[in-house]
């Protein structure tokens, strides 16, 4: 990820039109997410989720600011959407959520500003697509991890982008791809030309219905309502106003909004951990060992304070980090907070689950949430991954914390 440190931010973005004079408190934010999903039940497929965070203006007053490479996420109503979502205790939903949120739809975003044709004539297909995904009559998927490279090897992706009469053709294959299955628009990472250098990539709209697209779900029941899957184009045939933003500013696109992608992880791992945690409170207030509530025992007591601290320290970061992480401006931001949520969530999960003793093996209990959690240290970037990137940081750090 290094060479993705010094990528240029270019002129085509700047913040979101739609949302400007979108001014809300936080408790009217609060109220505005609850008012959204209020009446889509637990469970409901992820489309309904995303309408209706999309039909009540949550997602257009998400992005209050825009920089060169696109909308840029308030983290606090960031924060807040994730807890909303996370507390209906569906995490394939708050996955899906997440991804498009944090993102995609970012993404589309940096690139809307192109036109079709003529000054003045229609939005691009960009831009069309962009205001359906915001509106929420329809959804995007961010297909980055490639078919041919390890996902921890962004720059080895071998999914190609050729320019061809007039317009372009898309090759190559994605694999575990966030609501793959779902989204009507796919966003596809793909090489422009062989190399590894950022200016290398660009990323393609690419509409899920397109000939020679195929679909195949990823085979897990872990995070069902993610619609997770894998995906494939057999040299299709896109206009060329398909392409998002410049040609060849992918990368740099990709890494700017990844950091946000990281807070969200971030944001999600500690409302997720806190939820838990809670639930275990509980059954151990309610669970007795010769007349004495398992949660008197001193072991439990320390075990689960233990865990209360390394959430809080989670906590701590998210708060210190979220303006830097969410306007993409620092790299190391992302690092951190993806590498801290990768030492705290399985550390805790594993504990409260163990601490639900059988219970924690029934169907969605706390050790499904402990196995659909490790996507946090996966998604996105490996924990191992991150950590590299941390230490190849450290001299800047060290020098930060010194001043
Ligand atoms: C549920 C789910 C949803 C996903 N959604 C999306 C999505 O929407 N879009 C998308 O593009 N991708 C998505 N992914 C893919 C995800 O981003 C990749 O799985 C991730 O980047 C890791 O790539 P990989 O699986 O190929 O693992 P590999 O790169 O093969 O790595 C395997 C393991 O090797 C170790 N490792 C890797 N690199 C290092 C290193 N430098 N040092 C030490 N150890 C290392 C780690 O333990 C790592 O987990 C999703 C994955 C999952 C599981």
């Amino acid at each position: 990820m290094s060479d993705l440190a010094s990528a240029d931010p270019g002129p085509d973005s700047g913040p979101d039109p739609g949302s400007a004079g979108l001014e809300l408190s936080p408790d009217d934010w609060r109220q505005l997410l609850a008012r959204a999903l209020a009446d889509v039940p637990v469970g409901a497929p992820l489309p309904a989720v995303w309408r209706a965070l999309g039909e009540a203006g949550v997602l257009r007053r998400l992005y209050r600011e825009g920089n060169a490479l696109g909308p840029v996420a308030d983290p606090a109503r960031l924060g807040a959407l994730l807890r909303t979502v996370d507390a209906r205790g569906d995490n394939g939903a708050t996955l899906g959520v997440l991804v498009q949120a944090a993102s995609a739809l970012p993404i589309l975003g940096s690139g809307r500003s192109g036109r079709s044709g003529t000054a003045g004539a229609a939005p691009s297909a960009v831009a069309a697509a962009h205001e359906r995904v915001l509106t929420g009559s329809a959804q995007v998927a961010l297909a980055a991890t490639d078919e041919a490279a390890a996902g921890s090897d962004l720059s080895g992706l071998g999914t190609e982008v050729r320019f061809e009469d007039g317009g372009l053709v898309v090759h190559g294959g994605k694999r575990w791809v966030t609501n793959a299955r779902g989204a009507e628009f796919l966003l596809v990472l793909a090489r422009r030309r062989p190399g590894r250098h950022f200016t290398d990539f660009s990323w393609v709209l690419v509409p899920a219905g397109t000939a020679g697209v195929t679909v195949r779900p990823a085979a897990t029941d872990l995070l069902a309502n993610a619609a997770t899957g894998h995906l494939g184009f057999d040299s299709v045939r896109l206009p060329a106003d398909h392409l998002v933003g410049t040609n060849g500013r992918g990368m740099a696109v990709f890494a700017r909004h990844m950091s946000t992608e990281r807070l969200a992880g971030a944001q999600w791992a500690v409302a997720l951990t806190g939820r838990v945690l809670a639930d275990t409170r509980e059954r151990l207030r309610g669970r007795t060992v010769d007349g004495e509530p398992l949660w008197h025992n001193a072991v439990v007591r320390r075990d689960f304070a233990e865990c209360l601290v390394r959430v809080a320290q989670l906590r701590a970061l998210c708060e210190d980090l979220a303006a830097t992480a969410a306007k993409g401006q620092n790299l190391s931001a992302g690092a951190l907070l993806k590498s801290a949520v990768g030492l705290t969530a399985d550390t805790v999960l594993a504990r409260c689950a163990q601490l639900q003793g059988a219970d924690g093996f029934a169907p969605g209990g706390a050790q499904t949430v402990r196995a659909e959690a490790a996507v946090l240290g996966i998604g996105g970037g490996a924990t191992e991954l991150m950590l590299d990137s941390v230490a190849d940081m450290s001299e800047q750090l060290l020098a930060e914390w010194r001043t």
